[in-house]
């Protein structure tokens, strides 16, 4: 197959772009490295399948000649990141509806399958356990910016649908709950890449809030696994579909998990969300995915724990210094 992958060179694309040369397919990357970086695709320039352009996905004529050579489209590029959100919040909109309205608009005049990153943000602060896709959105208010993220990939969602059902452009959406493993980087807040970085600085890890919240994370090989296995099913086309662990743990825990398991004599630091982020900032309490839906079409399990996941990317920043 002819892939196309938009934010190929970020932290999922780079990971999905491996696995899809390993199984001997055609490549072609697209990404402006606004958040993602030449070094995570650096290995990849040795296949001979794999190509790339640093390009915004915003130059249409450009994007319709790469779509025009592939056989599928993953769109994972997009503003990322509550770091990223709360600092840049026009960009955040801007890139993540503009640039999937272009996408999508390539993609139907090509008659090419898109494959929509999208978020379990969109679940916003309702407090059910787990989420169903299905389950409403419960959004904070327009003064708060993180919010503008859930919205955009919502609209991106809905955008998507419609296509589907108004023109037939075949589209899955997959809703990635935390993601983790090497090559992310903690500089738009993710909060496994920070820890991991803190503890072997031996500086404080920065628990924000009171630790209580809880996230469960999957490891990026089998999400990636997830993203191929989905799209080549076509009970898959116009569904929604959650993708991410269930085994949750709570921050607090998690940053005494990180400290036991990287051997670091770190201690963990509360930081009030305010100082952490911006004033009146909203968490989610809690976000672990319902994935019987993604069973029943893929038979979708994560096979690497947190343990597991902790392991691989204490190695991978271990190896970096
Ligand atoms: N977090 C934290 N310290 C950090 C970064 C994040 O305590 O240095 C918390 C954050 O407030 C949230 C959780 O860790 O409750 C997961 O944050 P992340 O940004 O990784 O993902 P998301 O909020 O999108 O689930």
């Amino acid at each position: 197959m002819k892939v196309f992958i938009t934010g190929g060179a970020g932290f999922i694309g780079s990971h999905l772009a491996e696995a899809l040369l390993k199984q001997n397919h055609h490549i072609y990357v697209m990404d402006d490295l606004s958040t993602g970086s030449i070094e995570n695709i650096e290995h990849l320039k040795a296949y001979p399948n794999f190509h790339y352009i640093i390009e915004s996905i915003m130059n249409y004529s450009l994007l319709c000649e790469w779509i025009d050579r592939s056989d599928v489209v993953y769109h994972l590029a997009a503003a990322v990141g509550v770091r990223l959100i709360v600092d840049s919040p026009v960009r955040t909109i801007e890139t993540n509806i503009r640039g999937t309205e272009k996408v999508l608009d390539a993609a139907n005049m090509k008659g090419k399958k898109v494959i929509l990153a999208s978020t379990s943000e969109v679940y916003g602060k309702n407090n059910k356990i787990p989420f169903k896709e299905d389950d409403d959105m419960v959004l904070g208010p327009t003064t708060r910016s993180r919010w503008s993220y859930a919205c955009s990939k919502a609209i991106d969602e809905f955008l998507a649908l419609a296509y589907w059902h108004e023109k037939k452009l075949p589209v899955v959406i997959v809703r990635l709950f935390n993601t983790v493993g090497p090559r992310q980087t903690g500089r738009y807040g993710m909060v496994i890449p920070r820890f991991v970085q803190q503890a072997l600085a031996g500086e404080a890890l920065t628990v924000y809030g009171d630790g209580s919240q809880s996230r469960s994370f999957c490891d990026v090989e089998d999400v990636t696994k997830a993203l191929i296995d989905l799209s080549l099913q076509d009970k898959a086309v116009g569904e929604v579909f959650n993708i991410g662990s269930q085994e949750e743990i709570s921050i607090q825990k998690l940053a005494e998990r990180v400290i036991r398991l990287s051997g670091s004599s770190s201690k963990v630091e509360f930081v009030p969300y305010e100082k952490a982020y911006a004033q009146g900032f909203e968490d989610m309490h809690a976000r672990v995915p319902d994935i019987s839906k993604v069973k029943k079409i893929i038979q979708f399990e994560p096979k690497i724990s947190l343990d597991g996941i902790l392991k691989r990317v204490i190695e991978y920043f271990k190896s970096k210094v």
